[in-house]
């Protein structure tokens, strides 16, 4: 109902039948509460509520971007990568799409922390990340899984093109020197392309023992893992 200033305020009304001894109605009686006072406490806390929710939902996905980033160099981490890993594998199976995995190690990254000192060393583990985030396309995932180690998940892309591309970034590698000493770095790297039925652990697998090769073969190199005969 509307008060004599025209405002409109909220009323609870109640109306009983008044019934005789002899069950005859005789009328109704009436009762109207101004609840004006609770419904607005109502909708103050209805709006509190809503703005406590979105408060929630903001810190939960801070704190789950946390988990999920390396603080050093800021791209995802180990438990990051392995959430894409999966969720990448189960599409390529599903929709059968190539999936490539590449894994890449820093060579005689004990020497640069030995030499420069460990700050350098971070400085060199951070523009690792940037010049391999500047390499990958968008739909690529990269991920710190290491000290000096880091996988890329290459959606739609078969070994060897994948090959061609870490051949690229290994070049851009070549060309970067890291601070004021100018340090220099190299990588290796291990390729293995899911084969059908595949499982993450499995092509993980394959990628290490691929670049466990390329280490053995002089490093600064990329080797290929070919697909696991069929059991
Ligand atoms: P290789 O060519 O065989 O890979 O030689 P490497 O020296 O790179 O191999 P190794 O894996 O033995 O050494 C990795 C080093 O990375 C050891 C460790 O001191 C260093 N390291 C690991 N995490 C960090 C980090 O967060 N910051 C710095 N500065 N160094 C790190
Ligand atoms: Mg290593
Ligand atoms: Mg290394």
């Amino acid at each position: 109902m509307r008060d004599k200033s025209g405002r409109y305020r909220w009323y609870l009304e109640k109306i009983l039948p008044r019934i005789s001894d002899g069950g005859e109605f005789m009328g109704l009686i009436a009762s109207a509460t101004d609840i004006t006072p609770l419904k607005e406490a109502e909708l103050l806390m209805s709006q509190a509520n809503e703005e406590l929710e979105k408060e929630v939902a903001r810190r939960t996905a801070q704190l789950e971007k946390l988990m999920m980033t390396d603080p050093l160099t800021g791209v995802g981490n180990r438990r990051y990568l392995n959430g894409r890993l999966e969720v990448e594998i189960e599409r390529a199976h599903r929709y059968q799409r190539a999936l490539t995995a590449v894994f890449l190690d820093l060579d005689h990254f004990k020497h640069v922390n030995d030499t420069y000192g460990h700050a350098v060393g971070d400085l060199v583990l951070v523009k690792t990340a940037e010049t391999l985030q500047r390499c990958l396309r968008e739909c690529d995932i990269l991920g710190r899984v290491g000290g000096e180690e880091f996988i890329a998940l290459l959606p739609d892309t078969p070994l060897e093109q994948a090959a061609t591309a870490v051949e690229r970034w290994r070049a851009e590698f070549a060309a970067l020197s890291v601070g004021e000493h100018g340090v220099k770095v190299a990588v290796s790297a291990g390729i293995a392309q899911l084969a059908p039925e595949e499982e993450g652990e499995a092509l993980l697998k394959r990628c290490d023992e691929a670049l466990y090769r390329a280490k053995n073969e002089g490093r600064n190199c990329v080797r290929l893992s070919l697909a696991p005969a069929k059991a």
